[in-house]
């Protein structure tokens, strides 16, 4: 029986993990899960699985919770560091990252550090610290398995050749619920609006993050770290259906795709079982009907976001701390009213630009630097209305 850890398991990806996991109890166990501040949720999970830990990284709900909410079957723990403890524990072998933004790098860290098989979603942390987070991985043997789902399309894909035979992989985008838009109409986009995604549900940062593209920026990122690419051979194309997920480019120029309806189970469940395929609880494609596939590139224009992923990637350093930290505040103020939409890659630039870059910089710098961004980001008022 493989033992898996859920850190982030009453988010999005938590949940569908879960729902991927009650198909595979013959195989697999879950032995931990965590959660911020939704106690409830955490609690109700504990009585369907009975896993050893249950995690709430917020220390403040301490006082908080009802322990007898909880399975008996379950040791309750709280803060930061049970998740890492847990993520390194030798009774787990499978470590799904699944708490989103630069919360979770610590915890994928001690998994990585422990020499586990992650199964990554959180990909705040490769873009925080993608250099440190591979070499700590090829020196402890631990095994980086992708859940975005484009990241792995390309993965499978890569399975058609050889590491030496890419010629590029191609990132697919849906373009988000702005694809199309006028400037005008973008300066006056809502939360209400930028929480809609028309194809994929997720949790409110990423689903924002699709809006803005930087996701997709962050994606390429992603990219760069997980499969040793360089900048120039991570390519993205909007594709507003999403059933084409991604694919790589062999130097023949055949291209190698993954197809499948959009939900995160597939992607969650090769990560679980991998090198293995599993009957999965995912929608399949239904041929039977017509289908339509569109392709078009990118309005880098209107979203400049998707620029500022490609200078990150290039320069790397201390860029992907800034960029990240300076996002997910930028998101949250977005969210609350206090920033436009077109504010978000705006204040990007800012502190990214007003940054001190290194070129190499340790981990305890990434994570100063993830504060001093945070801090210039809550400063930055707008001085443009469009
Ligand atoms: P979500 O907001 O739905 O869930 C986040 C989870 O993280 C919750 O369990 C929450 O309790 C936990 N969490 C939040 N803040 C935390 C903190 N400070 N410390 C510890 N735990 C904390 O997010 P999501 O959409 O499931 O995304 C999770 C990660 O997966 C993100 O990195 C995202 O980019 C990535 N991802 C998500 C999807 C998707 O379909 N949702 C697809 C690809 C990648
Ligand atoms: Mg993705």
């Amino acid at each position: 029986m493989k033992r898996i850890a859920v850190l982030g398991s009453t988010g999005s990806i938590g949940t569908s993990c879960l729902e991927v996991l009650d198909g595979l109890l013959d195989q697999m166990v879950l032995v931990g899960v965590s959660a911020h501040q939704r106690w409830e949720d955490l609690a109700a999970q504990t009585h369907d699985f009975s896993p050893r830990w249950a995690v709430l990284s917020d220390t403040e709900l301490s006082g908080v919770v009802r322990r007898s909410a909880f399975s008996e079957k379950t040791e309750l723990l709280f803060g930061a560091d049970e998740l890492s403890r847990l993520a390194s524990h030798v009774d787990v072998d499978i470590v799904v990252a699944a708490i989103v933004g630069a919360a979770g790098l610590q915890s994928t860290i001690a998994a990585v550090e422990a020499g586990k098989t992650v199964a990554i979603a959180n990909k705040e942390t490769l873009v925080v610290a993608g250099p440190q987070v591979v070499e700590l991985a090829r020196k402890t043997g631990a095994k980086l398995l992708p859940v975005d789902s484009e990241h792995s399309a390309i993965f499978q894909s890569l399975q058609a050749g050889k590491g030496r035979e890419v010629k590029r992989v191609v990132l697919t985008s849906s373009g988000g619920p702005f694809r199309g838009a006028t400037r005008e109409q973008l300066a006056s986009v809502t939360p209400d609006k930028a929480l809609k995604h028309p194809t994929w549900e997720m949790g409110p940062k990423i689903t924002v993050d699709s809006a803005t593209l930087m996701n997709k920026a962050l994606e390429v990122i992603e990219a760069k770290w997980l499969f040793g690419l360089e900048p120039e051979q991570i390519e993205v194309v909007v594709h507003p259906q999403s059933v084409v997920h991604s694919f790589v480019e062999f130097v023949d120029g055949s291209c190698i795709a993954q197809l499948s309806p959009p939900d995160m189970k597939l992607p969650i469940q090769y990560a679980l079982t991998w090198p293995d395929r599993m009957e999965c609880p995912g929608p399949k494609m239904d041929w039977s009907s017509t289908w339509s596939l569109d392709f078009h590139p990118p309005d880098r224009e209107l979203f400049p976001a998707l620029d500022l992923g490609y200078e990150v990637a290039r320069k790397g350093g201390t860029c992907g701390a800034v960029l990240n930290a300076a996002n997910e505040i930028a998101v949250e103020r977005f969210l609350q009213g206090e920033l436009n939409f077109v504010d978000i890659p705006r204040v990007c630039r800012a502190v990214l630009d007003a940054h001190n870059f290194d070129p190499s910089p340790s981990l305890s710098e990434l994570v100063r630097l993830d504060v001093w961004a945070r801090e210039e980001t809550t400063r930055w008022k707008s001085s443009r209305s469009i």
